[in-house]
Order: structure tokens, then sequence, then C-alpha cells
């Protein structure tokens, strides 16, 4: 029997690319949760999806109503099968927003896209998981939620939740960020995959042992050509790749950052949980620091490329 994996987010960019690469490996069912249908239809006609092993779902992560639409009409669609794992990929990048968008729930819409939903998400899913014999949740994160590199720390705002003031209170209309500061989209962006890393590591901590489910988050390297960066400006766009490429050698195509992701979610080398996998075939200047207090750096890199866990907590299992 296929395992069954949800992704959210496969009409575009890296969530594509990953299904193409579980499509090609026929061990997989795919349940690609996207928020607009049709164009899911038209991107996975043009790219071959075999529906066979392709089912796309509606999933809008800007309403809490459709998350848990989504997980209902999951739970349905496995009948007595768990599902084997659950890949939070979906965001929007919205650096140059002046003021925050609200969503109808109330939160600043990058918030609740890139976090608070996939958080909602993954608690309704990971009742439906504890059944499978190689569970794993894989969040995608970014070196922009880390301050200690050069997409993360080098280039300003850096991103920081400090005592979580704003998620406290809420985080709602007006109250945009999680620290309760002035909004600042760019910040924005990279608090939330700060905070789906240091969700990741929470849920190892607090699920792994009585769940079986491996929690990991990844980067997947800086796919400058996905239309993530869609609200840059025009000139950001066109040099952006080419700084990547030749200054910071992090650039990595989206088939590449494809076939990484699906390393992780395919792998059995892939099944430890509490871990924060990053490629070792790129620079990893910095990259060994721990991303809070109590971590401790595994798997020192070596050369040829491939997946390491820089990032591992105290309790975790080995
Ligand atoms: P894309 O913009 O290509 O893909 C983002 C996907 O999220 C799209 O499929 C989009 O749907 C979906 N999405 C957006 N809003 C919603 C919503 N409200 N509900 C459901 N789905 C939604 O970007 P990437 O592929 O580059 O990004 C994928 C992941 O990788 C993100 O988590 C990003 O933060 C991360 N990442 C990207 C890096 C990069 O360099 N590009 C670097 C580090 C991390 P639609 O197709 O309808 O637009």
């Amino acid at each position: 029997d296929k395992k069954l994996v949800v992704v959210t987010g496969t009409s575009s960019g890296l969530g594509k690319a990953v299904t193409k690469a579980l499509l090609r490996a026929k061990d997989y069912h795919v349940i690609g949760a996207v928020r607009d249908l049709e164009k899911m239809d038209v991107v996975a006609e043009l790219e071959g999806f075999d529906l066979e092993r392709f089912t796309p779902m509606h999933l809008d992560l800007a309403s809490f109503e459709s998350v848990k639409k989504f997980s209902k009409e999951l739970d349905k669609f496995r009948g007595d099968r768990p599902i084997d794992r659950l890949v939070c990929n979906a965001a929007v990048y919205q650096p140059t927003l002046a003021y925050p968008k609200w969503t109808v729930d109330g939160h600043e819409q990058q918030l609740q896209i890139n976090y608070l939903a996939h958080f909602l998400l993954t608690s309704k899913v990971m009742p439906m998981m504890t059944d499978s014999s190689d569970a794993r949740v894989v969040m995608i994160g970014s070196v922009t939620g880390n301050d200690n590199t050069v997409g993360g720390g080098g280039v300003y705002p850096i991103a920081d939740l400090k005592e979580l003031d704003g998620l406290e209170l809420g985080c709602k209309k007006p109250i945009a960020m999680m620290d309760g500061y002035n909004f600042n989209g760019a910040k924005m962006y990279k608090d939330t995959k700060l905070a789906l890393m240091m969700t990741s590591n929470m849920l190892h901590e607090r699920f792994h042992r009585s769940t079986g489910i491996a929690f990991s988050s990844i980067y997947p390297g800086c796919i400058a050509e996905t239309p993530l960066f869609r609200e840059k400006r025009p000139w950001f766009r066109k040099y952006f790749p080419i700084f990547m490429k030749y200054i910071t050698g992090g650039f990595v195509g989206e088939e590449e950052a494809g076939t990484r992701l699906f390393q992780v979610v395919h792998d059995p080398k892939c099944t430890k949980s509490g871990v924060y996998w990053s490629w070792n075939g790129g620079p990893r200047e910095g990259r060994g620091d721990a991303l809070e207090k109590g971590g401790q750096i595994v798997g020192a890199g070596g050369a040829g490329g491939g997946w390491e866990s820089i990032y591992e907590n105290d309790q975790s299992d080995k």
C-alpha cells in the first residue's frame, strides 16, 4: 500500500517539485493541500502528475474554518489508513507591506498562513498519524529564521520573537507581530519561519515519545527562482539569484530543492526526531549554532553533500 503524504502548497515552487519527486518514487500517494484547485489542475496537467497517486484538496491557510474543513475531508479520504507524512510547506512572503493585511480570523496574513494555520493543521493531523510505522512531520523553515547566517543575520531585520508578548495577547488586529512591536512585513515572514522551527522542537519534546511521530524542520536552500519573491522589486528578482549563486553560493534550483526535501520525507536515514536538517553540500558558515539554548550540535559537516542534522534537542531519542 502507498504511504499517504500531505503537502501544503503543491501548486507552485518547492511543493510542486517535492510532489514530482514523490510521484516518481511510486511508494506514495500525495494529497496536495491547495488554495486554488483550478490552478492545481492546470499545474498537475502541465507537470504530468499521475492522478492515480495525487489527490488535490482545498485548503486556504488564511482561514481556520478551511483548515478544519480540510482536516475532516482528509480524515474521510484516508479511511482506516494512517497519514504517514505531513509537510508544512506553503507560505507567503510580503516584505514590502507598509501596513498589515488581516485574515478573516483577524490575524496578520503571513502569520496565519505560514504559521498559525500550520500549527492548527498539525494538531488536527497528528491523531491521524499515530498508526503509521514511520510518521514524520516536516516544517519548512528558512535561514532567515536563524540569525547566524548570511540570509538570516546579515540581512536586516532579524527574526526575533522576544518574550512573545504579542502572541500572548492573541496576536489579533491591531496586534500583528508575535513580539508585540510595530509591524514590519519582512520581519514578520522571518518570525513565522522561526516560530515553525521552534514549534517543531517543542512538538518533539512533548509528543515524540508518546506518538512515535518524528518532528523536524529543514532549510531547503535559497530557491530564488520560485514566485515566493514576487513582491520584491524587479531589480531584486533579477539580481538576487545571481547574488545567491556567485556571492553566497546558497542558490539552489527548484528541482534540486524538491529533491532535497524529498530526501527528508523519504530517506530511512531521516527518521530522526527533534532535528533541524541542513544541507551540507553548500556553505555551512555559522549554521552549526543551535537554534535556542539547550541544543547541541550533532553530525559535523562532511563533503559530498547530503542532509545532516545540525541541531538536536537534549531529549532526542538516538
Ligand atoms: P511559492 O510562492 O512558489 O509557493 C508557496 C505555495 O504556498 C504556493 O503553492 C501557494 O499557493 C501556497 N499558498 C500561499 N498562500 C496560501 C494559502 N492561504 N493557503 C494555501 N496555500 C497557500 O514559494 P516557495 O516554493 O519558494 O516556498 C515554499 C516554502 O519554502 C515556503 O515555506 C518558504 O518559506 C520556504 N522557503 C523558500 C525559500 C526560497 O528561497 N524560495 C528559502 C527558504 C524557505 P498558490 O500556488 O496558489 O500561489
